[in-house]
């Protein structure tokens, strides 16, 4: 018999009215249990006028005010420590902490309860059967686990729909190569950079092939590389594999992810989240393709600390086109757009040291890409330089994951830009992606 061809062959079909119709009913169940459990939650809204009841369409909704990450830092460390007062349910259920990589300054924690991890599981079994991971799937994970939440979902879902799973958390890179050749596998997970890396090191230090090993998928999270046509097509002629996408982050949950019909974008699960773009200027609701906005996330089912209008600073648009795999969940066009761009900006804006002009060039060198980036350095701290630059490198390592060649430049010397700063340049492509 054919596998079938969805995860939840209702939830994934659903009629759009009706996917509607759902998000409304489960958005006023997880407003009701933030507004009655979370002392944060119940201050904001009752601050803003707004009462559960009030909430009855999704116009009521956009008037609910947003919740950022720095105000979930500002009660962290507080009672029921170390959560504070957005916490929804007693400590005790509490079974895991994790805590994001932290865009600025303090890390963010999110407890979740075992029913949110499982919810967590379940949200990344849609992704991964979306992009064709099958119970014969032998899937290899070269990630160092750790207190993210990367990959530790992707891992327990793999085995929830029935793949047999390679924890290859601690091996090197020579070593995990070694692994997915001696055992076959054929799918994997991580970055997209050291996806890239790993195929490099295989051809330039062991003489493997890895076009000629036997991964077939992987899936990428943690930068929007698979989601740039130039880099997925690096990353899918190195390895001889289909290379999905996924986007998802620790506050909020695994919220989209591309399918096998790699539509140039990614289906929002819209039966687990409510995906809102919000007009930068006007602060209307996007509801039309074709205009970016940046985006405010609510996670329908997590409970221990809820997500309810998060503003995840992301910036993304919807497709015109539904996808050809018939799942009537939206998509979004070209992935996330402008996280790792605002990721950059935080990491040099937060440097004691540095000027508020940076430049980012991304290029191609061989098979590798390189971004360099452009700071000033303020004239009082020309004698700490090479403390700044290393700094600066650490800072944008562990909160985007990418290494950067830094180039740091007097005071006054980048370009100034009155209206739209053009920060970012691609030199990979002719045409400049943004
Ligand atoms: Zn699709």
């Amino acid at each position: 018999m054919a596998d079938p061809m969805y995860w939840n062959p209702v939830l994934e079909t659903l009629p759009r009215e009706k996917i509607r119709r759902l998000q409304l009913k489960k958005f006023r169940k997880i407003f009701q249990w933030a507004y009655d459990r979370s002392k944060f939650h119940r201050k904001l809204y009752d601050d803003a006028g707004i009462k559960p009841d009030d909430i009855r369409s999704f116009e009521d909704i956009c008037r609910i005010p947003t919740v950022e990450k720095s105000m979930m830092r500002d009660i962290q460390g507080k009672d029921p420590f170390p959560y504070g007062d957005a916490l929804c349910v007693p400590l005790e259920e509490v079974t895991i902490f994790r805590q994001t990589s932290g865009t600025t300054g303090q890390p963010v924690y999110q407890p979740d309860t075992w029913q949110d991890w499982e919810w967590w599981m379940e949200c990344w079994s849609y992704i991964l059967w979306a992009q064709g991971y099958r119970p014969r799937d032998r899937v290899f994970i070269p990630f160092g686990y750790n207190i993210f939440v990367a990959f530790w979902a992707g891992h327990y879902a793999a085995e929830k729909i029935g793949c047999e799973v390679i924890p290859g958390g601690v091996l090197d890179t020579k070593a995990r190569i070694l692994k997915i050749q001696e055992l076959q596998a054929t799918a994997m997970m991580g970055t997209p950079t050291y996806i890239l890396g790993m195929a490099e090191t295989a051809r330039a230090k062991m003489d493997i092939d890895p076009s000629q090993l036997t991964i077939n998928k992987i899936t990428c999270a943690g930068e929007c590389g698979a989601s740039i046509p130039s880099t997925k097509k690096r990353l899918e002629d190195a390895w001889n594999a289909k290379v999905y996408d996924h986007a998802g982050a620790t506050e909020i949950g695994a919220w989209s992810f591309e399918c096998t019909a790699q539509p140039g974008g990614m289906h929002v699960n819209e039966a687990l989240f409510l995906v809102e773009i919000e007009d930068i200027e006007t602060g209307e609701i996007i509801e039309e393709p074709g205009h970016r906005g940046k985006m405010i996330i609510t996670a329908l089912d997590r409970q221990a600390q809820p997500c309810v209008r998060f503003d995840s600073k992301d910036v993304i648009e919807w497709a015109a086109e539904p996808c050809a795999c018939g799942r009537s969940a939206r998509l979004i066009k070209g992935g996330v757009v402008g996280r790792a761009a605002s990721a950059i900006e935080e990491v040099v804006r937060s440097v004691d040291g540095l000027g508020d002009e940076y430049e980012v060039i991304v290029d191609k060198v061989g098979d590798a890409e390189r971004i360099q980036l452009k700071v000033e350095v303020l004239d009082e701290a020309q004698d700490q330089c090479r403390l700044i630059e290393s700094e600066l490198a650490d800072q944008l390592r562990l909160k985007t994951n990418l290494r950067y060649d830094i180039e740091i430049c007097g005071c006054d010397t980048l370009p100034r830009y009155e209206v739209k700063a053009k920060r970012f340049k691609d030199l990979r492509k002719p045409k400049a992606e943004k």
